[in-house]
């Protein structure tokens, strides 16, 4: 095996292909081929992979300059990901990528069926391209600008232009970045959402133990509980869809996000993950979506390191709890509000090194199912009836043509016809107040007779085929008397006012 003698020096946040591709132009190799093989002693086809592979390798050629580990963790964005991959997945990535086979690598992570992998470019920001020649003597990929949903540089907040390798060739050609000409990777950029987003991600490449210390602390589910979308323990789904909707419509577009703004679901997959790798891309971005930036995830820090014990479950059941620690556990899992007691933060702990406490708690602490539906009836009763009585008023003074007074008439003018309809007991007053103002045909053409004869002026010796006409009546429920003595009224009316 033959050791390096020569391998540049990197950049902050310099990603392992580019440090090929400095390697290689350093050396004026005449093909990525020579290159991997004096690199990794084989043809790596996952150089330009954001997980590459073939690092025991490299790391022996470099005499051990640089552990694996320490490949991974500084040129790889695989530390973007750990937080979310239980201890066996993680291991095995590491694994993999100390191997020259990454064969199902990003399949195990998800990252094959999160569909993002078809938008995914060499990306880098043109300000960047300026200031690393100025300072560094040459440009360089950085790893942040490849991680999946970064589209704004984090550090100057600039779109990032994607690459199209010339004649159809790959990263393979070895280029640094803007040798050749690339393309915005957003059109319409949505630069608020992005930035943080961007900024998010570069946070939780460079400490994923805090990230993974918000997942054991269940950030999100407590982001949720203080947005009000829990109740019992249980997503308010449709209360989260009104939210997550319009907020979805505003988020970035384009790229990767085009998988995001189609639909709000993906969302309770990140919250309870079922045995599939969440994404930090939709981590992030819920993040957002849940209005809680940066410094939310940061300040979150301080409570999440109380919970952080239950990351090596088992592993100190048998180490008695510093008593200050209990405290805390104590004050956390008694001030989480209306959920059941199994999932408040830090049930498991406290089961393990403080069980006496929790039972007694659980036992003083009943989980009530808030009764948040509970209907006064009698006040709704009252409040309907008032509205049946201001119902019937407006039926009887509309202008133009008398209306009935009928049941459906006086339902379509009130609140809560609905349950007055199904639920006829629960109102006493108004069905009783209902059956009396209800008009009887007689009585409504009466109103309709004195309506017509006062519209016209029908005179009084006005033929009662010519007042039914006029009042629109086709089959009489008042008498002739009835009719005449209308129009002797409205004629006595008439001359008193002086009208003819
Ligand atoms: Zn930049």
């Amino acid at each position: 095996m033959d050791r390096l003698h020569g391998f540049p020096q990197p950049f902050p946040d310099e990603s392992l292909y580019s440090l090929a591709v400095r390697y290689h132009r350093l050396l004026s190799n005449d093909s990525y081929r020579r290159t991997s093989h004096e690199l990794f002693g084989v043809y790596s086809r996952t150089c330009g992979s954001i997980l590459p592979c073939c690092l025991g390798a490299l790391s022996q050629r470099l005499a051990s300059a640089y552990s694996v580990e320490q490949l991974i963790d500084r040129f790889t964005l695989l530390p973007l990901y750990e937080p979310f991959l239980n201890d066996t997945k993680s291991r095995a990535a590491r694994i993999a990528m100390a191997g020259d086979d990454g064969t199902g690598l990003k399949m195990s992570l998800g990252i094959t069926a999160s569909g993002f992998l078809k938008h995914a470019s060499f990306r880098y920001c043109e300000r960047c391209v300026e200031e690393d020649i100025q300072h560094c003597g040459s440009t360089y990929w950085h790893r942040i600008h490849q991680a999946t949903g970064t589209c704004i540089c984090p550090l100057h907040g600039e779109v990032l232009c994607g690459t199209t390798f010339p004649n159809g060739a790959d990263w393979r050609c070895m280029l640094f970045p803007a040798e050749v000409a690339g393309s915005p990777v957003m059109q319409v950029p949505c630069r608020p959402a992005a930035g943080e987003l961007s900024e998010m991600q570069l946070w939780g490449l460079e400490h994923p133990a805090a990230v993974r210390n918000l997942l054991v602390g269940d950030f999100l589910w407590h982001r949720l509980d203080e947005m009000g979308f829990l109740k019992a323990g249980r997503v308010r789904l449709q209360t989260l869809k009104s939210f997550l909707t319009p907020r979805l419509l505003c988020s970035p577009r384009g790229n990767e996000f085009q998988e995001l703004n189609c639909s709000w679901e993906w969302v309770l997959g990140v919250v309870r993950p079922r045995r599939t790798v969440v994404q930090p891309l939709k981590f992030y971005f819920l993040c957002w979506l849940l209005e809680a930036g940066l410094e939310h995830l940061k300040s979150f820090l301080p409570q999440a390191d109380i919970y952080g014990g239950e990351a090596t479950e088992g592993s100190n059941t048998g180490v008695p709890a510093e008593e200050s620690e209990i405290e805390a556990r104590r004050q956390a899992f008694s001030s989480s509000k209306n959920v059941k007691c199994h999932e408040k933060p830090g049930y498991q702990w406290l089961y393990r090194h403080d069980r006496e406490w929790l039972t007694q708690y659980v036992s003083a602490h009943p989980f009530i199912r808030r009764m948040t539906g509970l209907v006064d009836w009698a006040a709704r009763d009252e409040a309907l009836a008032r509205n049946l009585l201001i119902a019937r008023d407006q039926i009887l003074f509309t202008q133009g043509k008398p209306q009935k007074v009928t049941r459906a008439a006086l339902n379509r003018r009130v609140a809560h016809s609905q349950d007055f309809l199904r639920m006829p007991d629960k109102f006493p007053i108004s069905t009783l107040l209902m059956s009396d103002m209800l008009e009887s045909d007689h009585d409504h053409q009466v109103r309709k007779v004195r309506w017509a004869v006062r519209q016209y002026l029908l005179p009084e010796r006005s033929a009662l085929s010519v007042v039914y006409r006029f009042a629109g009546i086709r089959l009489s429920h008042v008498t002739e008397e009835e009719v005449l003595d209308i129009l002797s009224v409205a004629k006595e009316l008439r001359l008193t006012s002086g009208s003819p």
